[in-house]
């Protein structure tokens, strides 16, 4: 029997926003799409790989992505979609392994050693997961397998787009050295320009070098953790979670906010926004977190957790405004706000009897129907319907 000793399987989908907008719009195959916020200062969140080879990446710009692909589709985000789909590829993920480990809507970690008995190699068992996920899903994905965990991640990433790549036991170094050495694993700007200054451009310039001089330049912990993943080595497990962690809305204003009563209406619909989400998503959360970027960039975050988890907007909203307070803006100008739950439970999850009455959740659904029907903002709370007829003039 094969000793299944490459045990480590890290999936990735390909384009995953592009390729659910995809599904149900068959006009926008083939072509250069890209997701992303439309506004002024929209960014990509996600771009075909038509788009990439014209040079369009994620979190460019949306005006930069426009020059560089004038004749691409642009499809603004809609994220209960993806994170169905989200959930969708976990749970057949999780049919293969319990062992699964995700690190984002789209990307996971799978052990795959209890799978020995099932398939003859663990390249097998990444053709069957390949192939379920095109013939379940529709969606394409990469799949990158190896004997050390972090080097499975580097392995999908080079068999994109749609591909599988399995890197056998004891090459790890072959196929890590030649690599630009950014592409480690905590080797970030500051990390890259110290190694460059060594004469570091290759993974393998990285292990040639004597690991004191790495301390002198790094610290001891960053130089030993870096002198490892150079050697191939890497000890991390897989770290068995529970899918999609959180659900968040946040918007970039065009103009920057400036007063109390802007910042306030901005965040209400952002708290509206959220709780549609998290009603089409049948989620609830537990802690809130509320993001403020100001004009200079610099950004905050407050979260609070609570003793109930919550769903509705009127008591994202009531939430909010505390943490709003705490975030203490003063009269900086804002560029961003977001907020966002997390610690996740299903909304129909037994919770704790209260005196609510149900018509609450009754007027939520029709709410939702409204909205599935004429858009995200044809139903609002009162206080932000006011500001349409009004616009334009002085707040
Ligand atoms: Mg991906």
């Amino acid at each position: 029997m094969h000793r299944f000793d490459e045990r480590f399987l890290h999936v990735d989908m390909d384009a995953f926003f592009v390729e659910v907008e995809r599904l149900r719009n068959p006009r926008l195959i083939d072509v250069p799409v890209i997701v992303g916020g439309l506004g002024r200062r929209g960014v990509v969140a996600s771009a075909s790989y038509e788009a990439r080879e014209l040079g369009v990446h994620s979190a460019m710009p949306i005006g930069e992505a426009r020059r560089l692909c004038p004749n691409g589709r642009f499809v603004p985000p809609d994220h209960g979609s993806y994170l169905k789909a989200s959930e969708r590829a976990f749970a057949l993920f999780r049919s293969f392994t319990p062992q699964v480990e995700s690190l984002s809507v789209d990307e996971a970690f799978l052990d795959i050693s209890g799978l020995r008995l099932h398939y003859a190699t663990p390249l097998a068992v990444g053709e069957a997961l390949r192939a379920e996920i095109r013939n379940r899903l529709g969606l394409p994905a990469s799949v990158g397998i190896a004997a050390v965990k972090f080097v499975s991640k580097l392995a999908s990433d080079s068999a994109k787009p749609n591909g599988l790549l399995l890197i056998d036991a004891g090459k790890e170094r072959a196929f890590l050295h030649p690599m630009p050495v950014r592409r480690l694993w905590g080797v970030g700007e500051a990390t890259h320009a110290a190694l460059e200054s060594l004469g570091v451009a290759t993974i393998g310039d990285l292990a040639a070098i004597p690991e004191d001089i790495l301390v002198k330049r790094l610290g001891p912990s960053l130089a030993a953790h870096l002198s490892h993943l150079a050697a191939g080595e890497d000890l991390r497990e897989v770290e068995p979670g529970e899918g999609a962690k959180s659900i968040s809305v946040e918007h970039t204003y065009d103009n920057d906010l400036q007063s109390s009563d802007e910042v306030a209406r901005a965040l209400l619909r952002l708290c509206t926004r959220l709780a549609g989400r998290l009603h089409r998503a049948g989620k609830a959360g537990h802690t809130l977190t509320l993001k403020v970027r100001y004009d200079d960039f610099a950004t905050t975050t407050r979260s609070e957790t609570l003793r109930e988890p919550i769903a509705a907007g009127s008591a994202i909203w009531d939430e909010s405004k505390v943490l709003l307070e705490r975030a203490q803006i003063g009269r900086r100008g804002i560029r961003l706000l977001g907020v966002g739950v997390s610690g996740l439970v299903d909304a129909a999850a037994p919770q704790q009897l209260t005196l609510e009455p149900s018509s609450r959740t009754v007027a939520a659904e029709t709410v939702e129907k409204v909205r599935k029907r004429f858009g995200d903002d044809s139903v609002l709370p009162a206080s932000l319907i006011v500001d349409r007829p009004h616009k334009g003039r002085g707040e």
